[in-house]
């Protein structure tokens, strides 16, 4: 039987991806958050786990078109901190 998987554009490349396989950067009135376990409440965007949809969702304002906020240089430079320290292992298991 086949599970229904939700997908989700990635802000950066636009290209629709299991959402599983995405970061969820959401939203809400606390602020801007890396939304790990895409559990957080508020608006979410979605991004591929590579510096390259990082690059050019910042180059292209997606995030920002997505959550309809300003992001802050230092929120970029956050997430790409995240990708360094969380994704080196998931890149080896790609898919
Ligand atoms: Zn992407």
């Amino acid at each position: 039987m086949q599970e229904y998987i939700p997908h989700r554009k990635c802000v950066g490349c636009e290209k629709i991806r299991p959402k599983y396989q995405l970061l969820r950067i959401v939203k809400n009135n606390d602020g801007i958050f890396i939304d790990e376990k895409q559990k957080l409440p508020g608006r979410g965007a979605y991004l591929c786990k590579n510096k390259e949809c990082l690059q050019l969702a910042k180059k292209k304002k997606g995030l920002e078109r997505s959550l309809k906020v300003a992001i802050p240089k230092e929120f970029y430079d956050g997430v790409e901190r995240f990708f360094d320290e969380n994704f080196k292992k998931s890149a080896e298991v790609s898919e």
